[in-house]
């Protein structure tokens, strides 16, 4: 039977799908890999070790899937964004790293990114460059930190390739990216889809070291004789561009028409949305990338501490729940978030603030703080709970509130991660965003974006809007109920209000420690 494979090199393990051409998934298998923290605030990955867990997840899927190897279609890449794998000239079979990998949540460049938002002349230009502030997990910081610190490997680097273009290069041959995963580099035109030669000549960078950058779906490559013995596969199979986890994350959710967005509440939360036109934020508090879809941009903000507040919960203030929930053999979650249902919408005037470990979107801000304001003696466990669940959905809320200010259309948002496994939070969503949320039968991520990519690559679908429309269907939805949303509108207002109060006590909080 004739399939497509999605690979997706994500941070603790490479995961590997097989689907079959009408979309079905046949099978999945994942391979792990470490993370090195050589120094604190440093986080590395030996590329080496992408391409084991590449071989081993492929050979297993295929195997799992019960498909004969030779019936591959074609097979798209996903990846952590950010990654910057530094090469030689070594040929694909021999081509080791010239040292590990700097990954998307490494903190050691901050001297890097003031000096690029300096040469820019200023953030606001980088931002109508690139698209972009400079933050420390960007890939062109990456870069000049590689000049100041290791200048004798910088001197020898003749290639700079993302993750999954470094498993591109091993399987092809071939040195190259796709818009969306560049658009995480600091180091490409978001507008136009191509490199920015000016800003990477202005930082001193050679354009030669970078890869030819290509639309998502082009398949710009073929698995060479060498790699196909290596992950068992056919010589000659069509590799499309595939693309970053957060856009071909969204294509596997069908997050690429206008007015669809996505809300994902897993440990961090992240709203994404389809832009028909490039939309910044000129203060940088979501980030504007080319979306995986040809020629059209999206824009997402992360909050890091969604469903990860909860768990919090869960962790040190729920020993009852977790007790019961093992005698029962249900889920903790379950049981604290049924009673949350018992204290009122908006908790009496108890506010959550979700920063338990700082914020990204919509305040930048490492030494953020969490906490609860407004309790009084009437407040129960109950309206605790309900509390962190407001907090947090409040904190999600910011990020569309940022999009449509700046224009991007919201008709209807689809929910993902553990947050969307409780059917009260889902309501809970569509009441404070104000818009309707759904849920897909779509839940394998970035591996099936890239699936579905590589059919668009190879023909099976005209495009990814038609092949998502054939493949992703609603399975269940709520609709905002317009009292509810009034009454929680008057609490967001009053979250709103806490952060710009509280933030100069934040650092000095944080300087107890
Ligand atoms: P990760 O981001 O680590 O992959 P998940 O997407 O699985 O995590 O989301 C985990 C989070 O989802 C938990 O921290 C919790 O906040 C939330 N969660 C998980 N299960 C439930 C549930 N049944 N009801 C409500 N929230 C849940």
């Amino acid at each position: 039977m004739a399939f497509l494979l999605g690979i997706d090199i994500g941070t603790s393990g490479t995961k590997a799908l097989v689907c079959d051409l009408e979309g079905r998934v046949l099978a999945t298998a994942t391979a792990e890999h470490d993370i090195a923290s050589p120094q604190p605030g440093w986080s590395e990955q030996d590329p080496q070790w992408w391409w084991e867990a590449t071989v081993q997840a492929t050979r297993k899927v295929v195997k799992k899937a019960k498909v004969k190897a030779g019936e591959c279609k074609g097979i798209g890449l996903s990846g952590q964004m950010h990654g910057s794998v530094f090469l030689d000239d070594s040929p694909p079979e021999s081509a080791a790293a010239l040292r590990p990998a700097l990954l998307w949540n490494d903190q050691r460049t901050v001297a890097q990114c003031a000096e690029i938002e300096r040469i820019a002349g200023g953030r606001g230009k980088l931002i109508e460059m690139v698209g972009n502030p400079a933050l420390t997990g960007f890939t062109a910081p990456k870069i000049l930190w590689l000049r100041d610190h290791e200048p004798r490997l910088f001197e020898k680097t003749r290639h700079i390739l993302l993750p999954k273009d470094y498993i591109r290069y091993r399987m092809t041959g071939q040195y190259a990216t796709e818009v969306g995963d560049a658009s995480g580099t600091l180091l490409l035109n978001v507008r136009e889809r191509k490199w920015h030669t000016g800003l990477i000549r202005k930082l001193g960078i050679d354009p030669a070291t970078l890869p030819e950058c290509f639309e998502s779906h082009i398949a710009s490559g073929t698995v060479s004789r060498w790699a196909a013995k290596e992950l068992g596969l056919s010589q000659g199979v069509p590799v499309v561009g595939g693309s970053g986890d957060q856009p071909a994350g969204a294509v596997g959710n069908g997050i690429v028409r206008r007015g669809i967005v996505s809300a994902t509440l897993g440990t961090s939360g992240v709203v994404f949305a389809h832009a028909d036109e490039p939309q910044y934020d000129p203060h940088g508090r979501v980030h504007t990338m080319c979306h995986a879809v040809a020629g059209k941009w999206c824009v997402f903000g992360c909050m890091l501490s969604a469903g990860g507040s909860l768990q919090w919960f869960r962790n040190h203030m729920a020993q009852d729940e977790s007790a019961r929930a093992k005698k029962l053999k249900v889920d903790p979650y379950e049981l604290i978030v049924n009673q949350a249902q018992d204290a009122e919408p908006g908790c009496e005037g108890l506010l959550f603030l979700p920063y338990l470990t700082g914020e990204r979107c919509p305040y930048p801000d490492p030494t953020a703080r969490g906490g609860w304001i407004g309790l009084t003696a009437r407040h129960t466990r109950a309206a605790m709970i309900r509390s962190v669940m407001e907090g947090v959905t409040f904190g999600m809320n910011d990020a569309l509130r940022i999009m449509r200010e700046m224009g991007v259309a919201i008709r209807t948002v689809r929910l993902s991660g553990g947050g969307a496994r409780s059917g009260f939070w889902r309501q809970m969503q569509a009441d404070i965003y104000g818009a309707p949320t759904t849920v897909t039968n779509a839940e394998e991520g970035p591996a099936y974006g890239v699936a579905i990519l590589a059919g668009v690559g190879t023909g099976v679908w005209k495009d990814v809007p038609d092949a998502c429309d054939a493949v992703i269907r609603e399975i269940d939805r709520c609709e905002p109920q317009d009292a509810m949303s009034a009454r929680y509108q008057r609490v967001y207002a009053e979250y709103q209000r806490l952060y710009p109060v509280l933030k100069e006590t934040f650092p000095r909080l944080a300087a107890l420690v």
